[in-house]
């Protein structure tokens, strides 16, 4: 599950179903999803692990 805020829906928990794509940035992990009215957004979620962690392999599912 992950806690999102869409601009429609206000804070939203999503389910992985709903998680598009995890990318790791600066910030931490970029999750792409789809909002359940079906906007499209992106957060910075999670923090920043030890640098061994930031290398792990991406998880990318389809919706
Ligand atoms: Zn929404």
């Amino acid at each position: 599950m992950l806690d999102i805020h869409c601009d429609d829906c206000g804070r939203v928990l999503i389910g992985p179903g709903r998680i598009l794509s995890v990318t790791a940035v600066a910030e931490g992990l970029r999750v792409a999803y789809v909002c359940p009215c079906g906007r499209h957004g992106s957060e910075i979620t999670g923090r920043r692990r030890r640098r061994a962690r930031a290398a792990r392999p991406l998880l990318t599912t389809t919706a």
